[in-house]
């Protein structure tokens, strides 16, 4: 088959070509934004009529609103194979809610987070005493870093460690199970990035035993400025609200010396004060029945037959290097980074888009540590005069293999 896997808004989308006439538009930039399934928006468009104030109101279309929005959060929970007692707390994306988390951090927490991760996996804990690791170079060398580094770190301070599930900038795979077991271990939590895995693979926060997951709609096919972190109940239950306001709060009053004090409310309304974005939260619990209804494994497949395709098609480019951490066989997602000799990525990107009407992102990715490494590794002759971005092509349930094809003829004839 060569039509999408699960059909998406910009299915069709006519774009104008710099040299006139236009071609339909090929969305390869998933891992920034995914487009929105096509079965998300229909599934908002029904829900729309009965939008109304959540958790505020006495009229019909509050209560309605409010059962939909828990409801949303319920879908979330099993779609995330959460536990009993775990919290999903609705945020606005992964940054928030690697934000949230830090701030719910017991006092004296040690964080160690490896230096290749996005901005928002790497910079929310800087409060915090944080050991950067370095960039390893194999999953194993990656679990055995971290497990050093748990295991020489002082006892009695609480420890979490954050880990990736998916490379933004590569693609690849991280061990998550692994890291998970080895953070364990040493009495170390995890929080999981999610925000490139959960639109690829399946994430169960108890398979993988992780302690907290974090991931944004906007990138699982539901565009509507939400966001999710779910996971233990303890941390999240007896820290400081996020966000102080109404919702987050049981009892607003004066004490008895005559100053204003707040009780704070339990579960997920601690941390969700203010009206919150329904939409968003309802459009992502209908990403997640669409992604199990089409299941795992059929996207992971269509997936997987258009990377091969992809990256023998950019290898087969003399130009053209691609940026890997753990080495060309490592298992990775619908994500390539690349840079092509000569070339200047930001421009590449734009010729891309104005000749061919493909989009893609040039840049550094959010993560910069880790996209400079790579960068300096691809300037073979070392003279400093590399590539100073890369390019980066992504795709995933939408994507039919003309899209593919499109951009690896355009590489062939730009690259010259
Ligand atoms: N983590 C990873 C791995 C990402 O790719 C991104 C988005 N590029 C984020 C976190 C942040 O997501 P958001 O911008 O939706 O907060």
């Amino acid at each position: 088959p060569t039509g999408p896997a699960l059909p998406v808004l910009s299915d069709g989308v006519r774009v104008p070509l710099a040299a006139g006439g236009e071609v339909e538009y090929a969305a390869l930039d998933y891992a920034a934004s995914a487009p929105a399934l096509r079965s998300v928006w229909a599934d908002v468009a029904e829900f729309a009529p009965l939008y109304g104030s959540v958790h505020r109101g006495a009229g019909y279309l509050s209560q309605r609103a409010t059962e939909l929005f828990e409801r949303s959060r319920e879908t979330v929970a099993s779609f995330l194979g959460c536990r009993p007692d775990d919290r999903v707390v609705f945020t606005r994306s992964t940054t928030d809610s690697l934000n949230l988390l830090a701030t719910a951090l017991p006092a004296g927490t040690h964080v160690f987070v490896f230096e290749t991760e996005h901005h928002a996996a790497l910079l929310p804990w800087r409060r915090h005493h944080v050991t950067h690791l370095p960039a390893p170079r194999s999953r194993a060398a990656a679990v055995r870093a971290a497990e050093a580094a748990l295991a020489d770190a002082p006892a009695g301070a609480p420890k979490l460690l954050c880990v990736t599930g998916a490379s933004n900038v590569t693609g690849e795979l991280w061990p998550v199970r692994e890291l998970a077991a080895a953070a364990h271990r040493h009495g170390a939590r995890v929080v999981l990035d999610a925000a490139q895995l959960v639109p690829h693979r399946a994430v169960d926060v108890s398979e993988l035993d992780v302690d907290w997951v974090a991931f944004s709609g906007h990138k699982l096919y539901a565009p509507f400025g939400s966001g999710v972190l779910a996971g233990r109940a303890d941390w999240l239950d007896t820290a400081e609200p996020y966000l102080a306001g109404g919702g987050a709060t049981r009892v607003v009053a004066r004490g008895a010396d005559g100053r204003l004090t707040a009780e704070w409310s339990a579960g997920e309304a601690r941390h969700e004060a203010g009206s919150p974005n329904v939409i968003g939260a309802y459009a992502i619990a209908a990403a997640c029945r669409a992604l199990s209804a089409a299941g795992y494994g059929a996207l992971a497949e269509h997936e997987e037959r258009l990377l091969g395709v992809l990256r023998d098609g950019l290898a087969a480019v003399p130009a053209v290097r691609e940026l890997s951490l753990f080495g060309q066989d490592a298992p990775r997602i619908a994500v390539v980074s690349f840079t092509v000799a000569g070339r200047d990525s930001a421009e590449f990107a734009r010729e891309l888009s104005e000749r061919y009407g493909i989009g893609v992102r040039s840049g550094l990715f959010c993560a910069q540590p880790l996209v400079r490494r790579l960068l300096g590794e691809a300037d073979a002759d070392g003279d400093c005069e590399g590539p100073v971005q890369a390019i980066r092509a992504s795709f995933g349930a939408g994507t039919p293999a003309e899209h593919v094809h499109r951009l690896i003829r355009a590489v062939r004839e730009l690259a010259g």
